[in-house]
């Protein structure tokens, strides 16, 4: 008998969706249980396609980007996730502007915004997620971010293909109006300043801070808490004495206390408790409650 299952498994294997792939080969956590379909996002059309799908058919579906801001699931996920790990297209430059597809890296769009002569993104330079997970987290290091250089995107959004002009309240900190599941990006237009001659000095610069500071040898997926106002997450945490505490395989990094690394076989619940732990501990002691900056991947998309 030819079941509901099989005609939606029949219509998604013709878009190129790959069953049953670890979420932990998905995300920089290497963390998650199986993924029922997985699509590459390499056409806009076939996007578009497995959307409109998901949403006739009811079935749930998630968007990821290079997955390195994610605690994915154990028990894996129900549903499609799309993943856009790779540009569809180079990136189009006109002069001071350009036009980058969501699966584009970050760090390889802003060194080559610094060959190019500007500057605007050298602060982005070793963020390793995509252009898309940036502009949905309004990404930023080093007193850049992408809410400076963010001109309009091209979004999905209820079932229309649009650009729109980003405007100074579209994106805060941590946090932007074109974050899925509101809606998808498919492209961003970011607009630059002319090089005032340093600004490979300080892409330079960056990195090597990031590799001095951040465990960058561990899988992880960042800061695991936002920056409270006044204060650093790691520097509290670390006060607590929580640097290098462990749940299972989850640890506070001994490098950097406001890193949650995976030590080797961390699972979901090892990392939410050890999430637990640190903020009543904090709280208890300091007052301040840290609120996650690390997404969860829930059963309808990813929330906080
Ligand atoms: C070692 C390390 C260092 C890091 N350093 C920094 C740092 O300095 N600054 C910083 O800000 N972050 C940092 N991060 C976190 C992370 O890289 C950023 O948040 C990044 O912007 C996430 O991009 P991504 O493509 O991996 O998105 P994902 O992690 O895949 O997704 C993040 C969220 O964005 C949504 N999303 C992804 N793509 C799209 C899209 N095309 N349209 C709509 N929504 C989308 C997802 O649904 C999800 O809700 C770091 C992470 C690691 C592992």
């Amino acid at each position: 008998m030819y079941t509901f299952m099989d005609r939606i498994k029949n219509e998604l294997e013709k878009l190129g969706v790959k069953e049953n792939i670890p979420l932990s080969e998905l995300t920089s956590f290497r963390i998650g249980g199986n993924a029922e379909f997985v699509l590459d996002a390499d056409s806009y059309e076939k996007i578009k396609q497995a959307v409109a799908l998901c949403i006739r058919e009811g079935i749930p579906y998630v968007l990821l980007g290079k997955g390195t801001n994610i605690l994915a699931p154990d028990a894996g996920y129900n549903g499609l996730v799309i993943v856009f790990s790779h540009p569809i297209h180079p990136p189009v430059w006109l002069e001071n502007k350009v036009i980058a597809c969501a699966g584009t890296s970050l760090t390889s769009l802003a060194k080559e915004s610094v060959a190019k002569g500007y500057r605007g993104m050298e602060g982005l330079c070793g963020i390793p997620g995509s252009v898309g997970g940036a502009c949905a987290m309004n990404a930023g290091a080093y007193n850049m971010e992408m809410k400076q250089i963010l001109k309009r995107v091209r979004v999905l959004r209820n079932g229309a293909d649009q650009w729109i002009d980003v405007k100074p309240e579209s994106l805060g900190y941590r946090r932007s109006e074109f974050s899925f599941p509101k809606c998808i990006v498919l492209e961003a237009e970011i607009e630059l300043t002319e090089d005032d001659g340093f600004a490979k000095e300080r892409m330079l610069e960056f990195g090597k801070r990031r590799s001095e500071k951040q465990p960058l040898e561990y899988p992880s997926a960042g800061s695991a808490f936002k920056r409270p106002t006044g204060y650093y997450a790691g520097a509290l945490i670390e006060q607590c004495g929580l640097k290098g505490k462990s749940v299972g395989g989850a640890q506070i990094s001994p490098k950097h206390a406001g890193f949650i690394i995976n030590t080797g076989g961390a699972t979901e619940s090892d990392v939410s408790d050890l999430i637990e732990l640190v903020r009543n501990t904090v709280f208890e002691q300091t007052g301040v409650m840290l609120e996650p900056e690390i997404k969860r991947m829930g059963e309808k998309g990813c929330i906080c």
